[in-house]
């Protein structure tokens, strides 16, 4: 490195003179993101500044002119403008809305704490679909009015920025961001010294950290940031890239997020008297530790007037949380050497919480666990009552991936549900279609349930904007080429090929997602003759668009992307199949709304949800995907097609082959006919591509796009996802919380004391006997037995447990389905700790019929049965 570097950086904030002063506020709150009037204001102020500022509204206030403000302050029909914005801005942040019409016991305030946030490429922190998927849930937490608060980190260079080397490996930089340029502000106490959070770590060390706020709409976002000159290098760097380095570095990252996460909260709501959290929602592992600043803060006496023990600060604090897996790779899952947990927490971190308590958290001390492993998702979940997955499919995943915790449990019966992911539609539809829309509709019509109207727009109007979106892509794919193209050593003179590269008039599928292996990009080349012959099929061909970045540190991602590269870069085919570098939201929302057809081949089921599918749908893009994730659900034979899979227990190479050869076949068979199908008769049989004409629409296929926009649009919005959040996990936790809190934490300590018992007594549980009375020689439907259960509750009593019997259907080696439950409750002494069960069971089906007895814990403070992970089964 060679030259002076500036030791101290500061970005000098335009004074915008007070006519159109409200375009600091409207730059800085990010509605802007998806409200498209704010963005149109902001570009009419400058269009060709406001491209080369690349649509960055506080960017381009930095670099327009002062005389040019002032000039657009003398402009009557500038000022009116900007008020009319300012005025919508403000209508938008203080109307009631959805939320407010929940009543008043609705969570006052909701922490949700993620380790990415895309909101807009402006903000890059995100790598991928967690990210994403914690903006759109931010901006749609906004929409509806839900008092949500984000937690995450500032990361200086975020994530890496992807180009290729001319071999087309991946090449990764990262350029540092200045907040002062971003839409920030600094969180400051009264006195206006920054806040700073500080976390004491071994060895005497502190790790202080800054607390930045965004405006999501009504949303704040704080994100703490490391990089404050009190803090010794390695201290500063904690924050300094998304998901860097390993071990220590990945450690501190995640007590920032989580312990330093709460602390900041409590700042935030001591600076601007905003009510505490309710309800603490975590995703993935990473921000766990909140939960034992939560507990330290229970325990502490400096904090809380009585104190509480360790196990009566767990209940109260897992009665508030909510914990959402989103992986269903076990290598996708935070894991930290045992030693170094306990290293880290031998000091001052969490004083008066015993560290063998925090190692006991995230310890795998089940079959196959690992005993020198934390275990950061584990530890998740025994800090959480409440515990989801994010599609139905990763709902049965997921509660398979962690039995080993509730040992005994029959899998469905693992307390993990589920609630499928959405994607935020102001975000992700693109402006045309909004537009035609509001023209057709009025204003609302994508933010309600009526996407329906769609049947009203004629077939012309629909294929017509679909030629319009895939022609916007088909430019800015052009040009990104070209720019790719330079960039690997191209000289200008050998890119003419790249204006005529891809064809607004065929048939475009497209494929961006990061590159994990189980993605398989590359599935697609298993045949590259067979490829080929798609692509340059004489009458139904197809063009491909292709992008996405490899984890830095995955060679075989960055293989893939090569090996993809390199049949892109073969003259013959490269004008109908290209990629993209430096995937990223920018690019995306031209992407999803340009294709037909949205392309997903993962390992099912790897997919824990998947979101951009989603994003196309919205767009009435066609789904092609294996039945994984989001699609396994919603996919009904009429919105697009299902990748049949092959069966489990195949090798990896027969799975490839098999899957492949069947997207292959649905290409030529199915989608690609149906695209052209009605054209070609059309068209005179003229060479390329067939051309629309006359009235030649393909009436199939836009009936698929109506049908995917009528029913997927509600389907898949965020705001689906975020009021389900709300009525199924958010209001039971906070009301779970205040039970917890309620006449100096009562009902807390006398769940722990009880929990402590029943974990004691539980061994000495045994089921002694089961038996049914009443039972015919040839039962029929509708015939009562009943079943009676003796029980020895060793030190427990009745009121402790629920004894119940579960009965269905019977199949071959005794399992049980259709299960139903039902409670014996007749209770009658036997005298020395043992118990009669009994209930009245009525045969309700023809054919084998079963039953089995279970005992279960039972108290009024659990969420669920199964959440000690006790049970006695007969
Ligand atoms: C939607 C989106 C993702 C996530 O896509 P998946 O289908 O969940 O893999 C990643 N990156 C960007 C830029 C996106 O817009």
């Amino acid at each position: 490195m060679t030259g002076m570097k500036a030791n101290r950086r500061f970005t000098v904030r335009t004074v915008v003179p007070e006519e159109i002063g409200a375009l600091s506020r409207l730059a800085t709150n990010l509605r802007w993101s998806w409200h498209l009037p704010t963005r149109r204001l902001f570009e009419s102020l400058d269009p060709k500044l406001w491209d080369e500022v690349r649509h960055d509204p506080l960017a381009m206030l930095a670099a327009i002119t002062r005389e040019q403000l002032l000039a657009l302050a003398a402009d009557p029909a500038v000022v009116a403008g900007v008020a009319e914005a300012a005025r919508s801005l403000d209508q938008y942040l203080n109307e009631p809305r959805w939320y407010q019409g929940l009543g008043t016991d609705a969570p006052a305030a909701i922490a949700y704490f993620s380790p990415e946030f895309g909101i807009t490429e402006v903000l890059p922190q995100y790598s991928g679909g967690l990210g994403i998927l914690a903006g759109d849930h931010l901006k749609s937490a906004s929409d509806l009015g839900v008092p949500l608060i984000g937690v995450g980190l500032l990361y200086q260079a975020g994530y890496f920025k992807q180009s290729l080397s001319k071999d087309a490996w991946q090449q990764e930089t990262y350029p540092l961001l200045d907040p002062d340029s971003l839409p920030l502000t600094l969180l400051r106490e009264d006195d206006g010294t920054p806040v700073r959070i500080s976390l004491p770590l071994p060895d005497g060390r502190v790790l202080l950290a800054n607390v930045w706020r965004a405006d999501v709409g009504r949303v704040p976002l704080l994100l703490l940031d490391s990089n404050v000159a009190e803090n010794d290098d390695a201290a500063r760097g904690v924050t300094d890239r998304l998901y860097g380095g390993g071990g220590d570095h990945r450690l501190a990252q995640e007590l920032l997020l989580g312990m330093g996460g709460v602390k900041a909260l409590r700042a935030y709501a001591r600076l601007t008297g905003t009510p505490a959290p309710e309800v603490f929602h975590t995703n993935e592992g990473h921000a766990g530790f909140l939960g034992i600043e939560r507990i330290r803060e229970l325990m502490d006496a400096s904090v809380t007037e009585r104190p509480l023990s360790f196990g009566e600060a767990l209940a109260a604090g897992r009665a508030s949380t909510v914990f959402t897996t989103h992986t269903p790779v076990p290598a996708g899952i935070d894991r930290f050497p045992r030693s170094m947990i306990e290293h880290f927490f031998a000091g001052e971190l969490a004083p008066g919480v015993p560290v063998a308590e925090i190692l006991a958290l995230g310890a795998e001390n089940y079959d196959g666990g690992n005993p020198d492993v934390f275990n950061m998702a584990v530890m998740g979940l025994r800090l959480a009552q409440r515990a989801n997955g994010v599609a139905k499919l990763h709902g049965v995943v997921s509660r398979e991936m962690f039995a080993g915790l509730w040992q005994g449990f029959d899998h469905d019966d693992v307390p993990i549900t589920s609630v499928t992911n959405g994607v935020h539609v102001p975000t992700w539809v693109d402006p045309a279609l909004a537009e035609l829309a509001r023209e057709k509709f009025g204003a609302d019509v994508l933010n309600g349930p009526d996407w329906s109207k769609v049947y009203d727009v004629s077939d012309a109007d629909v294929w017509a904007l679909r030629r319009r979106l895939r022609t916007a892509l088909v430019e800015d794919a052009r040009a990104r080429l070209r720019a790719s193209w330079k960039k690997r050593g191209a000289a200008d003179a050998q890119l003419a090929w790249t204006d005529a590269a891809l064809d607004p008039d065929v048939l475009t599928i497209g494929f961006a997602r990061r590159v994990p292996t189980y993605k398989r990009l590359t599935l697609m080349l298993r045949d590259p003759a067979r490829l080929k012959a798609l692509l340059l099929h004489p009458e139904h061909p197809i063009q491909i668009i292709i992008a996405g970045k490899s984890h830095p540190a995955d060679d075989a991602g960055k293989k893939m992307i090569q090996d993809l590269v390199q049949f892109t870069d073969d003259p013959e085919v490269r004008h109908r199949i290209v990629f993209l570098p430096n995937y990223d939201i920018a690019m995306a929302r031209t992407l999803f709304p340009g294709c037909d057809v949205w392309l997903n081949n993962p390992l099912r089921p790897l997919e824990a949800c998947g979101t951009s599918g989603m994003k196309a749908a919205i767009n009435g893009s066609l789904n092609l995907s294996v039945m994984d994730g989001w699609w396994d659900e919603l996919y009904d034979g009429e919105n697009g097609w299902a990748i049949p899979t092959a069966n489990q227990g195949t090798s990896e190479k027969e799975r490839d082959d098999i899957e492949s050869a069947a997207l292959y076949e649905l290409l030529e068979t199915q989608v690609a006919p149906r695209f052209y199908g009605d054209l070609v008769s059309a068209g005179a049989g003229a060479a390329g591509p067939s051309q629309p004409s006359g009235d030649g629409l393909p009436s199939h296929w836009i009936s698929m796009i109506k049908h995917t926009l009528a029913h997927l649009g509600p389907a898949v919005s965020a705001g689906r996802m975020v009021s389900e959040y709300v009525q199924r996990l958010y209001q039971p936790a906070a009301e779970a919380g205040r039970a917890a809190r309620a006449d100096g934490y009562a009902a807390t300590k006398e769940f722990a004391a009880w929990t402590e018992k029943v974990r004691a007594e539980w061994g000495g549980l045994h089921i002694e006997h089961v038996d049914s009375h009443g039972i015919s020689d040839e039962p029929q439907i509708g015939e009562t037995i009943q079943v009676r259960a003796n029980v020895n509750l060793g030190g427990l009593s009745p009121d402790d447990v629920s004894v119940q019997v579960a009965y269905g259907r019977v199949g071959d080696s005794d399992e049980l389905s259709d299960t139903r439950i039902l409670t014996l409750d007749g209770v009658s002494e036997l005298g020395e700790g043992r118990f009669q069960f009994t209930a009245d069971l009525v045969i309700d089906r023809s054919g084998s019929f079963g039953y089995g007895v279970k005992v279960l814990p039972r108290h009024a403070a659990m969420a669920n049965s199964a959440e000690l992970g006790l049970i006695a089964t007969a």
